[in-house]
């Protein structure tokens, strides 16, 4: 959380926190005199600026822009920038750093399209959800012949490309930000920028932004704070006004009527898995236009009309088994599955005969032969479609590859870029999101670990003077998901894995176990709550035990083998000469996974940030500025909120107050010492060092002396080397 006090050296602030009451006023006063403007707070957490009028005791009367005159205590002023400063690009170089002129300036930019600021090393992007003009081919160019100092996703991609192909090291670009907030978009831009780097081979430029295009609409959907949300788990079931991944609406509203008799295709609103959410549009998106562009780039990555045609079939299979019903078949509790339309389809398109596949619905988890509930029939042909939507997915990112020929040639160095699923909080937040969200405390630690962790540790370990820029870190939070085995994982997993287990006894063991985390707080019946970086997020435990079990992954291998039911169909499937990999193998590996989700979740992440710390890091953070995707419209609570646990502020306090060059005494002093005039008796290249910058009269603040290094603030060494240049 930020804090006034701990903010830069402004007047105001060093006033509140060392000086004496009486300069306080004096410099208050002083703002009064010059008629300098001044931010007051107004209810609702935010501030309005205008001009002191007078003064009297601990009460200032501050009239404001639009003429009123209100009173505050003058503890609470913040001082206001010159409007020369509105706008400026990099948040480091506003005279008074606070709350209201980071927020005020961020606003100057985005009513001007400039969607892009620096906070120091972090480059903040504002979602405009328009056209700003800021990209394509000229403005590629413009930022590759560097004509212009302006931030933007081009010229992080730009530094992470030189720094690469200087320092031979590897980079990541890391984009962080809520649902919502422009991830996605990001990532594809830096894509574009970098692909543009390699003229020669166009026809890789277009496959891989193409690759992109195709994952995207196999892998987002529409959720109710994102029409095109980066998502998983979501294909049998979801909230109202959400959708299932695009491909599915696309498919229905765009294949062309050959197409659709083979699949014997219906409209989107006849298959199940579609229409119980009541949403199969997307305001001014046309699935069937998107349809053509989603073919047009399969044939692009190289993918032959045979296996699209067998992706297609998959995609039909996965619609049809939703449609698959069953019969009560006695007295009991029983059923069998309906021999209807839903189910021959649904075979034709796995490739199977109707009663391989009415076996394969039909076998109960222990092998026996008794016949199963109306829910284990259910879970198991959700269990089925899930499985093979998941292997489809993992096959096209092969197929995507090899087209690339990413595996061939191992790259010696590399840019990564990174886009998750963002942050969210709805009404109701189930299994989805706790994952989502622990995903998000995850990359919040690696954020505020390079960018207000080390840095700060460094300068501290090297016995410089340094007031420590205080920040809330979340290891409270991540402990409370990954502590061994008392976490929230692990107490999912345990349960899971009981028979007795159920979504209450779930929730009393978290009850039990995590009740002194600060950030766990119990809630009304059958829900909980969590502290995240965020703030708090009310979940309901109800489902979480069937979601992270999803247990005919686990089953799928027995009942496949039963009948070789999806790896009869993978030769179809397969094309050799394009794909080594198959939709078979695909499957064989899902299903050879037996970790639960949450934990093989937790794990996965383990791993790529694992990855990601042999990195060097270029980090983005995308800022939601309203709730309604809508352009034009900059919500100052929003906006403040992202800042705020973002520790936006405290990344630009740092930023200004750092060292950004650090030089070891021996190499100052060979490259420096021949500066000195008179002849250098000195040894120590401590001592050297030292005298060097005296003798340029270096002014003091400019640098620190270390233990094992000299810290030099932005501009010093360039001087240093002008001076050079003109012995
Ligand atoms: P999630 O975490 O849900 O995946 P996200 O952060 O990836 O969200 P995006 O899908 O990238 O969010 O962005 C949401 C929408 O905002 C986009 O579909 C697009 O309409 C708009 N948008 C984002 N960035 C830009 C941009 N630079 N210019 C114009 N519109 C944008
Ligand atoms: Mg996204």
């Amino acid at each position: 959380k930020m804090r006034r006090e701990k903010t830069v050296e402004t007047p105001y602030e060093v006033s509140s926190s060392t000086r004496s009451e009486s300069e306080q006023y004096e410099n208050i006063d002083y703002f009064m005199k010059k008629r300098l403007s001044v931010w007051c707070p107004v209810p609702g957490g935010l501030w309005k600026s205008g001009k002191i009028q007078s003064i009297s005791g601990e009460e200032a009367s501050i009239k404001l822009s639009d003429g009123t005159v209100i009173e505050a205590s003058t503890e609470e002023l913040l001082p206001a920038n010159p409007a020369s400063f509105e706008g400026i690009y990099d948040l480091t170089r506003l005279s008074y750093l606070n709350e209201p002129s980071v927020l005020h300036n961020l606003e100057c930019r985005f009513c001007g399209d400039m969607v892009y600021s620096k906070a120091g090393p972090l480059l903040i992007a504002i979602n405009p959800f328009k056209d700003v003009q800021l990209y394509g081919d000229d403005v590629i160019t413009a930022y590759r012949q560097k004509l212009t100092n302006e931030p933007h996703v081009y010229a992080t991609a730009d530094n992470a490309y030189n720094q690469m192909m200087r320092d031979g090291e590897n980079q990541s670009i890391i984009i962080s930000g809520e649902s919502g907030a422009g991830k996605t978009e990001t990532a594809n831009l830096a894509v574009e920028y970098l692909v543009a780097l390699c003229d020669e081979q166009s026809s890789l430029k277009d496959k891989i932004l193409k690759g992109s295009h195709i994952l995207e609409a196999f892998g987002n959907a529409k959720t109710s704070t994102n029409d095109n949300s980066s998502r998983f788990l979501r294909l049998v079931k979801r909230a109202k006004g959400e959708r299932s991944y695009h491909i599915f609406y696309q498919l229905c509203a765009g294949a062309p009527s050959s197409l659709k008799d083979r699949l014997n295709l219906k409209m989107a609103n006849q298959y199940k898995y579609l229409n119980q959410s009541e949403c199969l549009e997307i305001r001014s998106v046309d699935d069937a236009s998107k349809f053509q562009m989603l073919m047009e780039a399969l044939d692009i990555i190289q993918i032959s009309k045979d296996t699209q045609g067998h992706i297609f079939e998959l995609l039909a299979a996965v619609l049809w088994l939703g449609n698959i019903s069953f019969n009560k078949v006695d007295t009991e509790s029983c059923v069998e599955v309906a021999p209807d339309e839903a189910l021959t389809t649904a075979a034709r398109m796995v490739g199977c005969s109707t009663q391989e596949l009415i076996s394969v619905l039909s076998a109960p988890e222990d092998g026996t032969s008794e016949k199963l509930t109306l829910q284990e029939a259910i879970d198991i042909r959700d269990g089925l479609a899930k499985v093979i939507y998941a292997s489809l997915f993992d096959w096209l990112v092969e197929l995507i590859n090899k087209s690339l020929e990413v595996d061939k040639q191992e790259a010696e160095r590399s840019i990564s870029i990174l886009d998750v699923c963002g942050f969210e909080s709805f009404q109701k937040n189930s299994f989805e999101q706790i994952c989502i969200n622990y995903g998000s405390e995850r990359l919040h630690q690696h954020f505020a670990r390079h960018l207000l962790k080390l840095e700060q540790e460094a300068y501290e370990f090297d016995g410089l003077d340094w007031i420590k820029v205080d920040y809330e870190d979340n290891h409270e939070c991540l402990n409370l998901f990954e502590k061994k085995s008392l976490g929230l994982f692990s107490l999912l997993d345990e349960e899971s894995c009981l028979p007795t287990g159920t979504d209450s006894t779930f929730l009393n063991k978290l009850k039990q176990h995590l009740n002194g985390n600060p950030c766990f707080k119990e809630d009304r019946n059958g829900f909980f709550k969590i502290r995240h970086f965020t703030g708090e997020v009310l979940y309901d435990s109800n489902g979480f035990l069937d979601k992270n079990r999803d247990t005919t992954h686990a089953n799928l291998s027995q009942l496949l083998s039963s009948i070789c039911l999806l790896s009869r169909f993978a030769p179809n499937v397969l094309n050799q000469s394009q794909a080594p990999t198959s939709f078979s193998s695909e499957l064989h590996a899902l299903e050879s996974q037996k970790h639960l989700i949450g934990s093989k979740y937790k794990d996965q992440l383990f791993k790529l940030m694992q990855q990601l710390e042999h990195t060097n890091p270029h980090f983005i953070l995308c800022i939601r500025p309203n709730s309604e995707q809508l352009p034009s419209i900059y919500s100052k609570e929003l906006v403040l909120h992202q800042l705020r646990y973002s520790g936006v502020l405290e990344v630009v306090t740092i930023a200004r107050v750092s060292y950004p060059t650090q030089m070891a005494y021996e190499e100052f002093a060979n490259r420096y010492a021949f500066l000195l005039s008179e002849k250098n008796v000195l040894q120590d290249p401590l001592d050297i060092s030292v005298a060097v910058l005296q003798h340029c009269n270096v002014l003091p603040e400019m640098y620190q002396v270390g233990y094992k290094k000299l810290y030099m603030r932005a501009g010093l060494i360039d001087m240093l080397e002008d001076m050079k240049k003109q012995v």
